[in-house]
């Protein structure tokens, strides 16, 4: 049902948790894949060796996405390794502890700016590529906190919110393009992103999730690859949760 034969992908934040999974089963489809990264080269180079030991082709790039002009450039420089570029996974997302009272406006626009204005960045540049090719793939990753809120994390919930409400209006703008425009929002996902989270709170948690266990990467990306072939084709605008039933 999926096959990928051919597709050429970009995954933001490939290097390491989530966006590593996803570049990996991407790649186990028949994509090929541009595994980008901000700053650790060696770690988005080890997810380029395991894709081409498995025979799949791949390249490292960098790129902060908080950077406009950046991402414009590593667009550039996939479009001229690949040819195209169909597929495109706004991954990369950063986190933050604070209640309200104490967070700070600094704190506020990090987080915003590499969830949402980074998805922005991403998608505008992405999206002239897929228009050429008339079909293309954007997933975005948002998050449970962006449906549910999350304590402490004003920010980050704001800008997974904010990324369901790109998701849908690039959905609409693109639809008659070929190109569809999905999010998937996980829920308690073990990565590093959540490596420091307190005992209680992490106990908390599990006690609202009805299969009572946190996901992994590789329970993610499956259904972000899913959504990138064509028998997801009828399907734009949505979001689907991952995540053991947190939110029903
Ligand atoms: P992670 O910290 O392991 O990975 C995040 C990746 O984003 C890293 O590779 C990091 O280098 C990259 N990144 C951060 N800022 C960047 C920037 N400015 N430019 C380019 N890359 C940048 O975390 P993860 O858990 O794998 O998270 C992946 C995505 O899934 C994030 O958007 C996160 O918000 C979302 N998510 C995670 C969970 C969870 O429980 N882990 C739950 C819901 C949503």
């Amino acid at each position: 049902m999926v096959d990928l034969s051919g597709r050429k992908a970009l995954v933001t934040g490939g290097g390491r948790g989530i966006g590593k999974a996803i570049a990996l089963e991407l790649a186990a489809e028949g994509a090929m894949v541009a595994v980008n990264y901000r700053e650790r080269a060696e770690a988005a180079e080890e997810v380029v060796a395991s894709i081409e030991d498995e025979g799949g082709r791949a390249f490292p790039v960098q790129a902060d996405v908080t950077d406009f002009e950046a991402v414009q450039a590593m667009v550039k420089s996939i479009v001229a390794e690949f040819d195209s570029l169909d597929i495109l996974v706004n991954n990369a997302g950063i986190i933050g502890d604070s209640y309200l009272m104490m967070l700070k406006p600094e704190s506020w626009r990090e987080v915003i700016a590499v969830s949402l204005d980074g998805a922005f960045h991403c998608t505008k540049a992405a999206i002239r590529p897929m228009m050429r090719g008339r079909w293309g793939r954007i997933v975005n990753i948002s998050s449970a906190a962006g449906l549910m809120g999350d304590v402490m994390r004003a920010h980050y919930a704001a800008a997974k919110a904010g990324v369901l409400g790109l998701t849908r209006t690039t959905a609409r703008e693109l639809a008659g393009q070929g190109i569809t425009c999905n999010a998937v929002a996980p829920g308690i996902i073990e990565t590093d992103l959540i490596a420091g989270m307190d005992e209680k709170r992490a106990e908390k948690m599990l006690r609202m999730i009805p299969m009572k266990r946190f996901g992994a990467p590789e329970d993610v990306a499956p259904t972000v690859a899913w959504l990138c072939s064509d028998a997801a084709s009828y399907l734009t605008g949505q979001t689907i949760c991952v995540d053991g039933g947190l939110k029903m």
